[in-house]
């Protein structure tokens, strides 16, 4: 820290990426990315035309992506905003709706109790129930300020549905995120109910669903107001928030449902198939419907397990929450992959028993 930093901002604790080696190919299974590759209509749409625009300054109101949202999620484009990845979107949203504290799921998305302290927000944690789900009674119980959850809920996968959102919004006393970055793998998304709830608003990503996580794109959904407040606050602070071949390659694999259809069934498929081999191995998983797994090993702590299958170069999370310090997240990788990650935790389980 160099003696001109801010003093009101030397007490955050940034937040912690999972880690992206360069040591050594590993199998990567600990940042919930897409194994498959981005749709080829990416491929088709970031040619050298495009390469060679990037001398001129990208749309700063990202007309035809927000067009593209629009018409894939079936609201005006004044509904729509987007931003650079989920984060930048939710940064913005704390930062706006933030003024009377944030409320939050205490196990969810890590990020949110830094935002809140990035802008000088208070973060109230609502404990979790026995089995790791959020409770939702106790949630719709905050009298102030605006709330966030993530659904499925990160590093768990639990899934509510929308009729329970539609409660919560119903109560909430200020705005509810509802931060639908893994909605694609076996939830339905409430973004219907935007066009029913002036406080809710849906975020959503191009990282996990639609393979595209180092573009850096995400969007958030809600009425005109809510879209418009968000707006404000990007053309004060950077207008171009999404690059030229950001734009263009979220734009095109809304071009591509079929692609997006296929990848998320198999990552489906691969999650169940996962999920049941390591039941019959003994351990205990959360009914995920994320794009990862929530594991608890028999026999080993989930740290041993975790450093194990990096030895034997296999990424994957783990991320000593209080709620979960012997869990390890599993992101469902291609079928190989999977099996590479069971063949190896086959091993050391069968070396830690013997
Ligand atoms: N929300 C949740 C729940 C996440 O797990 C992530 C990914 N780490 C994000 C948002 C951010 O995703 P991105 O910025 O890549 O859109």
């Amino acid at each position: 820290m160099s003696r001109f930093f801010s003093s009101a901002l030397q007490g955050i604790e940034p937040y912690v990426p999972g880690e992206q080696p360069k040591d050594q190919q590993y199998i990567k299974l600990n940042t919930n990315e897409s194994p498959y590759p981005p749709a080829p209509t990416v491929m088709e749409a970031i040619d050298r035309e495009a390469v060679s625009s990037l001398r001129l300054y990208s749309d700063p109101t990202a007309a035809t992506l927000i067009d593209a949202l629009a018409d894939t999620y079936g609201v005006p484009t004044s509904s729509v905003f987007v931003g650079n990845g989920s984060d930048e979107v939710l940064a913005f949203a704390f930062h706006a709706f933030g003024e009377n504290g944030f409320t939050a799921p205490a196990l969810s998305y890590g990020f949110y109790p830094v935002f809140a302290a990035f802008f000088g927000i208070p973060f109230t944690p609502c404990p979790m129930k026995a089995d790791l789900s959020i409770d939702m009674e106790t949630l719709a119980k905050t009298e102030r300020g605006s709330i966030v959850i993530a659904n499925p809920n990160a590093q768990t996968g639990l899934y509510i549905t929308p009729s329970e959102i539609e409660v919560l919004a119903i109560k909430a006393p200020g705005v509810l995120i509802v931060d639908e970055a893994y909605i694609d793998f076996g939830g339905e998304s409430a973004i219907p109910l935007t066009k029913k709830y002036d406080n809710l608003l849906i975020v959503g990503t191009f990282s996990k669903s639609r393979n595209l996580a180092g573009a850096r794109v995400g969007y958030a959904i809600g009425c005109a107001e809510l879209i418009d407040d968000l707006n404000r606050l990007k053309f004060s602070f950077n207008p171009y928030n999404l690059n030229r071949l950001s734009i263009l390659a979220a734009t095109a694999t809304l071009r591509d449902p079929d692609y997006f259809r296929d990848c998320t069934k198999r990552i489906i498929c691969t999650r169940e198939k996962t999920k049941k081999e390591l039941i019959a191995l003994g351990f205990a998983v959360t009914d995920s419907r994320a794009n990862f797994l929530l594991a608890r090993p028999p026999f080993m702590h989930g740290r041993d397990l975790y450093l194990a299958l990096r030895e034997r170069g296999i990424l994957v999370r783990y991320l000593g929450d209080p709620h979960i310090p012997d869990y390890i997240r599993i992101t469902i990788g291609s079928e190989e992959e999977m099996a590479a990650f069971l063949t190896a935790t086959k091993q050391i389980l069968e070396e830690k028993q013997s």
